[in-house]
């Protein structure tokens, strides 16, 4: 029951001990595992449980601690938030976990100048946090490639739902590649959020707290 039994590089599990844990969580000891096999994975976890680590550990490590090349590197996971604050706190967990990691990471929400946004995307972003509207305008400004994604994550879906932005996302789904992993994190599961989950999911593995 520890960090090192999980399969982290040493960089993360670094990285992880400064950040004073002693042990994975529940959700983090079933979730980490099955992100790194490449699994498609549903979690059903509240926030409080840790699932942030959860999914952003395994995420790091599968980016192979290696940018792509120089210049102009396309995004490569993308992690869909329903507010500006999770989009934030999000945005720090991956700064946090991935310091001894050669990736670059971004936040991008509306309500606030999208210049510097631009500017940071085109700087190169290798892990990009976003609320779906103003993915969708960067989108539409062509400041934004999602072709190259790797692995999605949709965090807090049921809040994303609820906040009416399924149309938001099934558009951001289908500028993604075909073949990717997607990770879906959700509190409660409607009929809704069902058929979000068996149109996007791939024999996802069931992770829950
Ligand atoms: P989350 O559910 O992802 O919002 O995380 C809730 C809080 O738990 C955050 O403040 C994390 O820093 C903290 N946390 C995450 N993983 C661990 C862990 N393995 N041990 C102790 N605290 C943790």
């Amino acid at each position: 029951n520890s960090f090192d039994q999980l399969g982290l590089s040493a960089e993360l599990l670094r990285a992880v001990a400064e950040q004073g844990y002693s042990q994975p969580t529940p959700i983090q000891a079933q979730a980490i595992p099955v992100v790194l096999e490449g699994r498609d994975v549903m979690g059903a976890a509240q926030t409080g449980t840790g699932k942030t680590a959860g999914f952003t550990l395994p995420l790091l490590h599968r980016l192979g601690g290696q940018r792509l090349s120089q210049g102009i590197r396309p995004v490569r996971a993308l992690v869909l938030t329903p507010t500006r604050e999770l989009a934030a706190q999000v945005g720090d967990s991956v700064r946090d976990y991935g310091k001894y990691l050669p990736l670059t990471s971004a936040v991008i929400f509306g309500g606030v100048n999208i210049n510097p946004q631009i500017a940071a995307l085109r700087r190169g972003v290798d892990i990009l946090v976003a609320t779906p509207g103003r993915l969708l305008d960067h989108v539409n400004q062509k400041t934004l490639d999602l072709s190259k994604v790797e692995i999605l994550v949709l965090d807090e879906a049921d809040r994303m739902l609820d906040m009416g932005f399924i149309h938001d996302i099934r558009r951001v789904l289908k500028l993604l590649p075909a073949k990717r992993q997607n990770l879906l994190f959700s509190a409660t599961f409607s009929d809704e959020i069902k058929r979000l989950a068996d149109g996007l999911l791939d024999n996802p593995a069931l992770v829950e707290v």
